[in-house]
């Protein structure tokens, strides 16, 4: 067998183990990043049942079937648009994506069926090397990206032609398409965390942010910066030490064994002394992958923990991405995407965080 074809047996052998606890026979993957998590076949309509003895198998139309024998030679495809209704009646106890599977479906299917909620989601967590591999070309050309287009950071520029220019240079480089829509942020725009790219010129005497990232092989990137037009204001430098403090307080806390809403708490504590708790809205970090935002999210404590989910394993690539909005001001955001080590988180984005003043 192929070596992609071994790793995707193992990974749904990893799902396998687990069905058994939740007194499931079989789990119906529905969701297409999971079905390509396990198979290897990134489609629109595909499906994929997986046994408690890790017997898989996938269904999908003729749009995709060929495909699907060529990558997935392992395991039996079964060509049929209704690839849930085709799959259900493989197994007993069968149990269903709850987070994805629409309503309708599951009353059509059969209500015995039992709901489960990212299960395939908390398999991916860990990474693989061949992943976080994936992960740093892709943080790579976001950091090549950014340095090519820096030089055209003047005023002048519009929001959207650097958006543009960013996401043009990505695809250049070989990245798929940009993992998600850029952000470009200027002047008083800043105070919008994920604020559209508008036709606003850049001004001398704006902070810029931008947050954007390539998408590589199925894999994300996820970086943001904060810039200078011309010499920052005294209010302007020291938000940026501010944030920039509160980033490196919150990467320092990434490793093995923390606690997800600690690791949040390491970067959010200095905010808040600093008086801006309340203008730090967001979450710390979240899990990057195959999804741009998945789990683990860094952020603060829910009334309900969610438990086994609640600390971080070796090999979990996160953001780490405080930010201070002031409405009408504007903002700073300085965010990494790093992975958890045992000797300490390795930096994926490596992109300067001095502040630069363009
Ligand atoms: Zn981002
Ligand atoms: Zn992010």
């Amino acid at each position: 067998m192929q070596v992609m074809t071994v790793i995707h047996a193992q990974r749904r052998e990893r799902l396998a183990a687990m069905l058994s606890a939740h007194e499931a026979d079989a789990l119906l993957v529905t969701r297409p990043v999971n079905v390509r998590y396990l198979t290897g076949l990134a489609s629109s309509n595909a499906a994929v049942l997986v046994t408690a003895d890790a017997v898989a198998t996938l269904a999908t139309d003729s749009r995709y079937a060929e495909t699907a024998r060529r990558i997935c030679s392992d395991i039996e495809v079964v060509e049929e648009r209704d690839v849930a209704g085709s799959l259900v009646p493989l197994a007993d106890r069968v149990a269903v994506e709850a987070h994805h599977m629409p309503v309708a479906d599951y009353f059509r299917l059969g209500e015995d069926l039992l709901r489960l909620s990212g299960l395939v989601e908390s398999v991916r967590r860990v990474k693989d090397e061949g992943e976080i591999d994936l992960i740093r070309t892709a943080c790579a050309l976001t950091d090549q990206a950014f340095a090519d287009v820096l030089p055209r950071l003047r005023p002048g520029v519009t929001e959207k032609e650097i958006a543009r220019a960013l996401e043009t240079r990505m695809i250049e480089l070989g990245a798929e398409k940009p993992a998600f829509d850029s952000i470009v942020a200027s002047g008083p725009n800043g105070s919008i965390p994920h604020h559209s790219p508008s036709d606003r010129p850049l001004e001398r005497g704006d902070l810029v942010t931008m947050d954007f990232g390539a998408l590589y092989a199925g894999y994300h990137a996820d970086m943001t910066r904060t810039v200078a037009i011309g010499e920052p204001a005294a209010w302007q430098r020291e938000l940026y030490d501010l944030v920039r403090a509160a980033q490196r307080a919150g990467r320092h806390a990434v490793r093995p064994g923390a606690v997800t809403h600690e690791v949040d708490a390491a970067a959010r504590d200095l905010i808040a002394e600093a008086g801006y708790g309340e203008r730090f809205g967001h979450g710390l970090g979240h899990g990057v992958g195959l999804e741009i935002h998945e789990v683990p999210f860094l952020s603060p404590p829910k009334p309900e923990p969610d438990g086994e989910h609640a600390r971080l394993e070796d090999r979990v690539p996160v953001t780490v991405e405080p930010g201070v909005y002031l409405p009408g001001r504007g903002g700073v955001r300085i965010e990494d995407t790093l992975v958890t080590r045992d000797d300490g988180p390795e930096l994926l984005t490596r992109t300067t965080k001095e502040l630069l003043v363009l």
